[in-house]
This record gives structure tokens, C-alpha cells and sequence, in this order.
């Protein structure tokens, strides 16, 4: 497969048999690992700016078929950062008081205030995936949804923050042995889930679902991430790269100081 794009072109058709779940490039686990590490204290050095500075945010978006891995990624990507400033936000199926409002209702309030990040696990994108496959919303008001998603997401992009979007891509083989791993192990029985068989039988509706979001709602200002997603240590890594070089792009600056600070005497 050659360069694998991570980002595809804004605007280009995207077929996911073309994305194959196992690539990891000339990379290997051990020297991954290392490199997460050390990528880990950027992001927490580059954390702290932004928090000090307080005038721009990040957002997260992690999308993925069941035991796609957004636990796991958010569990080893954010390792040893400072919780303070962090905000994680899961997307369930919506209560009968946020079905009674329009569907970005509930997620506006998630998106990070300046100064944090903001993690969603699922997201907005809920909308056009399980509600689309399941036809629990006419397609006449779901297919308005990509440009109403994209108006948003500009919205918050002006107001400073910067969005990344990562699809976890995994095999359907790869899903049947975790689900398979589920049922095997006592400590993972807890996460299985048998309403995750009927959805996973409907997985040529969901990658058709999928290219669509990654068709349409992939943008300059809110771009989406396809990451191979079979391999854990790969995933990992390369979530980690394109945060820290996202951040190293905010240039997130510690304020200035107070001036004289240098003549200040504490007193006793
Ligand atoms: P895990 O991977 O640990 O199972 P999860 O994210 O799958 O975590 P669950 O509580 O199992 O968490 O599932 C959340 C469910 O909520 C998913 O089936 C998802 O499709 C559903 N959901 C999320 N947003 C919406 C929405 N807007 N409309 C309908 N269903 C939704
Ligand atoms: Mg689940």
C-alpha cells in the first residue's frame, strides 16, 4: 500500500476496502512505544500552555465500530497528562430530553472551554452512522445532518478550537476476536455486550455509512483521521503523533508575567 494517507483529500470518495485495518508501516511495537513516551511529555508540556494561556482548545473526536479501541486509546494516549484541563465526554443513545431538542443540542455544551481539551467518544457523528443504518430518523432529516455537522464544526473552529477526527478502522475479523476475548476472559465478560452481535451483522451498512461522514464532513478547519486500527501499539502511536503536532502548531505561549517580578520581595 505504499504511503498510507491518513488524511484523505477534502472532497474525495472513499472506498475503506482501500484502508487496510492492519497497516503499520515499517514501524514496530517496541520502538512505538518508546516513541509514545516520549511524545507523552511534549503533549503534557504542550498541555500546560494551553491551559495557562487559555485562549484556544482542542477537540477530539473518536469514532469506531464496538471494540474499535476508543477506550483503550484514551486510556494510553492520555497517560500521565494532568486530568485538570481534560475533559472526556461520552455519547450514549439520547435521553428523551435531548431527543427534544435538535441533535448538536447536547454536544455544544461538551465542546472544550479555552485552555482544555475536550475528548468525545463518540460524538455528533452518532447521528449520521447508528441513526442512519437504523432508519431512526427519515433520510430527509438525516441527510441535511453532513452540512449542519459541517456549519458546527466551523463555528468552533472560528471560536478557537482545533478539531481532529479519528476513525479507529478495524477488520471485521479483528472485531470477532475481541468480541470472541470478551466472552473468554473473566476480568473483560463485563464488556461484552450481546447487543453488539445484531450491529456488528449489519457492518457493510455501517463502512457505507462511514465513507459517506469521511466523504463529507472531512474539511481543512475539521479534518478526519483514518487510522488503522488493528494493531493497538500502531493506533496508539500514531493518534499521539498528530495530537502533538497539532499542538506544536497551536503554539500554545505561557502568558506574559507580571512586570518587576524580579524586584518582588516575599515577605515573611
Ligand atoms: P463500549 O465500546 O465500551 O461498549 P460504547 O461507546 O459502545 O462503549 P455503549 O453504552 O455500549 O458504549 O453504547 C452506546 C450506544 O449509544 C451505541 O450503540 C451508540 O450507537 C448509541 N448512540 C450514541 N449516540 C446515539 C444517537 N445519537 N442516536 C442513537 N444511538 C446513539
Ligand atoms: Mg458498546
Amino acid at each position: 500500500m505504499g504511503d498510507y494517507v491518513l488524511i484523505p483529500k477534502p472532497g474525495s470518495k472513499i472506498n475503506l476496502k482501500d484502508y487496510d485495518p492492519d497497516y503499520h508501516g515499517n514501524e514496530d511495537k517496541s520502538s512505538a512505544q518508546k516513541e509514545i513516551q516520549v511524545l507523552q511529555d511534549e503533549m503534557q508540556e504542550f498541555q500546560e500552555r494551553l491551559y495557562a494561556e487559555g485562549k484556544q482548545s482542542l477537540l477530539i473526536v473518536l469514532q469506531a465500530m464496538d471494540t474499535g479501541g476508543k477506550d483503550g486509546a484514551i486510556k494510553k494516549v492520555f497517560e500521565g497528562i494532568n486530568p485538570q484541563g481534560v475533559h472526556v465526554a461520552a455519547f450514549k443513545a439520547p435521553t428523551p430530553e435531548e431527543l427534544a431538542h435538535d441533535f448538536l443540542w447536547r454536544v455544544h455544551q461538551h465542546i472544550p472551554q479555552k485552555g482544555h481539551i475536550g475528548i468525545f467518544n463518540r460524538s455528533h457523528y452518532e447521528d449520521v452512522l447508528v441513526v442512519r443504518v437504523n432508519n431512526l430518523v427519515p433520510e430527509s432529516v438525516w441527510k441535511h445532518r453532513y452540512e449542519h455537522i459541517n456549519h458546527f464544526e466551523r463555528l468552533i473552529a472560528d471560536s478557537g478550537t482545533r478539531i481532529l477526527k479519528f476513525y479507529l478502522h478495524i477488520s471485521k475479523d479483528e472485531q470477532k476476536k475481541r468480541l470472541q476475548a470478551r466472552l473468554d476472559t473473566p476480568e473483560k465478560n463485563w464488556k461484552f455486550s450481546s447487543g453488539d452481535l445484531p450491529v456488528r451483522q449489519q457492518w457493510n451498512d455501517y463502512m457505507k455509512a462511514y465513507e459517506s461522514v469521511l466523504e463529507r464532513c472531512n474539511t481543512e478547519y475539521a479534518p478526519w483521521y483514518i487510522i488503522p486500527a488493528n494493531a493497538k501499539w500502531y493506533r496508539d502511536l500514531v493518534i499521539t503523533r498528530a495530537i502533538v503536532a497539532a499542538l506544536k502548531d497551536m503554539r500554545p505561549a505561557y502568558p506574559p508575567p507580571e512586570p518587576d517580578l524580579d524586584k518582588i520581595v516575599i515577605p515573611d
